[in-house]
């Protein structure tokens, strides 16, 4: 099964995304994790793209693509994948969908994370990240235990820098002129399903729903 979550920042995709991996057993390729991984290790990938992720703009394409072609074809992703954070513009999808057709494996579903965006500043703005195994938390709804330890693992907590009111706001920008596009095209693709993303718990019920209807 072969899946994108698409939407906006903060929508949730990153925790959906791990239960389904918990759920169906399948890879989640993150590009966010994948960059910021780099940019913590200070390799040449992450000096590279440091500053466009600090300020909230979009990574060149060809870097995301060189990723992605060589995650996909790690024996992990034989039975598929869950894309979270990527494709996040037309250009991109249609590079997907390039690499698609040569390696002969198709897209599912695009699911779609429909959420108000006073919600999404809200959530960004009290969002806290673990730093060795990257599961989000919030200082509102859904705080650790002990403070400033993760709960799975006991990593500490951290505010992306991206996370920044400022910040925030040019994400969504971006959001709204590059990835939203994409909602149209995949409709006319017949692959999206527009989720309810304001419940992050509702988001992924719905999602096992129509993957639960694939194996019938
Ligand atoms: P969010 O969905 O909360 O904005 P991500 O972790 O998906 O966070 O992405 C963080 C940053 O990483 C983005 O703002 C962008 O700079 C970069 N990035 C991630 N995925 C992509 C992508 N597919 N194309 C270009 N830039 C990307
Ligand atoms: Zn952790």
């Amino acid at each position: 099964m072969r899946l994108i979550l698409l939407g906006p920042p903060g929508g949730g995709k990153g925790t959906v995304a791990k239960r389904l991996h918990a759920e169906f057993n399948i890879p989640v390729i993150s590009t966010g994790v994948i960059l910021r991984e780099a940019v913590e290790k200070k390799s040449k990938l992450g000096i590279e793209v440091e500053n466009i992720m600090s300020k909230g703009g979009l990574v060149p394409d060809r870097i995301i693509l060189e990723i992605i072609k060589e995650r996909i074809k790690q024996e992990d992703c034989k039975n598929g994948y869950i894309f979270d954070g990527f494709p996040r513009n037309i250009e991109q999808a249609n590079s997907l969908e390039k690499l698609n057709e040569e390696l002969n494996e198709y897209i599912d579903y695009v699911f779609y994370f429909e959420i108000l965006f006073s919600e999404i500043i809200q959530r960004l703005s009290t969002r806290r990240v673990c730093k060795k195994c990257s599961i989000n938390y919030n200082l509102s709804f859904n705080p650790t235990k002990k403070d400033n330890a993760c709960d799975l693992c006991g990593g500490e907590l951290y505010q992306r820098e991206d996370d920044k009111e400022e910040t925030i706001k040019n994400r969504l920008k971006v959001f709204a002129k590059q990835t939203i596009p994409l909602k149209k095209y995949y409709k006319e693709k017949k692959l999206l399903k527009v989720i309810d993303a304001n419940f992050s718990e509702n988001a992924f019920l719905a999602i096992k729903k129509v993957l639960r209807g694939m194996h019938k």
